[in-house]
């Protein structure tokens, strides 16, 4: 089974006819096809965006490349902040929309998550298409839609556009740093939680969800899992697994238009620490390093209260009263089956990941408000925030 077989069956069941699933090449020298998407499409003028490591690490080569068959490339190397970063905020958007020419025919992105966002956003507003090259393997956002900016300091998610192709070449994101690897796995790991927080906001919240997307999204978690030695080892077959499994992750997302299989109380979790970074000016984390941590506290916190919320009378007098009383024992039996937060700290190991919020650099007072906070970021029915409703003290683990 292949990604497109796999799309092209959710998107017949979800009776979407005018998918367009971009063309995609996970493999050695992916990124010499673009040439021939680019002289199928007659397209001319060509801009890639990238930043100081991603121009080594692919940019510079792609740029030169383009250059032999091409008259207009451009290349824009996205400025980093005081932290040595690149972040989607106003700042990057701006230069990439003004050193970006009106009659530009296709943007490339050349990087990890935060520049796919910052050119994803800029294509869409100019209505130029976009190619993603991701130069590592450490985020399922690649394929879909949302860009997560930073405007006025505060993180908000924008549906924008998805890419027109991925061309993600194997041994530019074997060579990325370890730690990226680590962060994409840690991405999928989450898939824990956001599937059952999923199936709980179905059952408990009646919200919508669709067994084909989750069933999708969980065989790309089971994939990785299974094959995690090869995913730490970095060798062609484990990264291609893993840049597999994120790109499907993303391309369900972008399909259902909405990051729901993919993202549940351990994106809350690691938004608000996101937030927290951002409000004191420090440097950020990657995505998936904080998601990882944050599905081994979700997992614990679940293991360990779920009883109390079948036994609650609070939660009787709520909206969720009702789908408790009905699907919380399965729930449970479902959350017992979860692996324990001992082995996912394990396979979060690993593969050379973080594993705790002190290895992060989370202060624990953080930690503890976003237990009790991060539930509120989104209007989502979560078993986290089914367990603030109960709650007499402040959540702690
Ligand atoms: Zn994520």
């Amino acid at each position: 089974m292949d990604i497109y077989t796999d799309i092209k069956r959710l998107a017949s069941q979800l009776k979407i006819s005018n998918f367009s699933i971009p063309e995609i090449r996970v493999e050695k020298n992916a990124i010499l096809h673009i040439r021939e998407l680019i002289k199928r499409k007659q397209w001319k003028n060509i801009v890639a965006v990238y930043d100081q490591n991603t121009y080594l690490a692919a940019g510079e080569k792609l740029i030169k490349f383009l250059m032999n068959d091409f008259e207009e490339v451009i290349g824009i190397n996205i400025n980093e902040n005081e932290h040595g970063q690149v972040i989607a905020n106003e700042e990057s958007l701006v230069q990439v929309f003004i050193k970006t020419p009106n009659d530009a025919d296709v943007l490339i992105a050349v990087g990890s998550g935060t520049i796919h966002d910052i050119v994803r956003f800029v294509g869409h507003k100019m209505n130029i298409p976009f190619i993603s090259v991701p130069t590592a393997a450490s985020v399922d956002g690649f394929t879909s839609k949302g860009a997560p900016l930073i405007l006025r300091g505060v993180k908000q998610t924008i549906q924008t556009a998805a890419p027109i192709a991925v061309f993600a070449d194997i041994d530019v994101i074997k060579a990325a740093p370890r730690e990226m690897a680590a962060a994409g796995f840690g991405d999928i790991l989450g898939k824990y939680t956001s599937l059952l927080d999923w199936e709980i906001s179905k059952l408990v919240g009646n919200e919508p969800f669709h067994e084909g997307a989750a069933s999708l999204t969980r065989k790309a978690l089971e994939t990785c899992v299974e094959y995690v030695e090869e995913i730490s080892n970095a060798d062609e077959k484990g990264i291609k697994i893993l840049m597999n499994a994120l790109i499907e992750s993303g391309l369900v997302m972008q399909i259902l238009d909405y990051s729901r299989p993919a993202s549940g109380a351990e994106h809350h979790l690691s938004h608000y620490w996101e937030m927290y970074l951002l409000k004191t000016n420090q440097k950020q984390l990657l995505h998936g390093a904080k998601v990882g941590v944050a599905t081994t506290m979700i997992v614990e916190l679940y293991k360990k209260n779920w009883k109390k919320l079948l036994r609650s009378e609070r939660i009787k007098n709520t909206v969720y009263g009702n789908g408790i009383e009905q699907y919380g024992e399965y729930i449970f039996s479902v959350i017992e089956k979860l692996p324990t937060p001992d082995e996912l700290k394990k396979l979060l190991e690993k593969v050379g990941g973080p594993t705790t919020v002190e290895e992060l650099g989370i202060p624990q007072e953080v930690v503890i408000e976003s237990l009790n906070e991060a539930y509120h970021l989104r209007d989502r029915c979560t078993g986290l925030l089914l367990l603030n409703q109960i709650k007499e003290t402040p959540i702690r683990l």
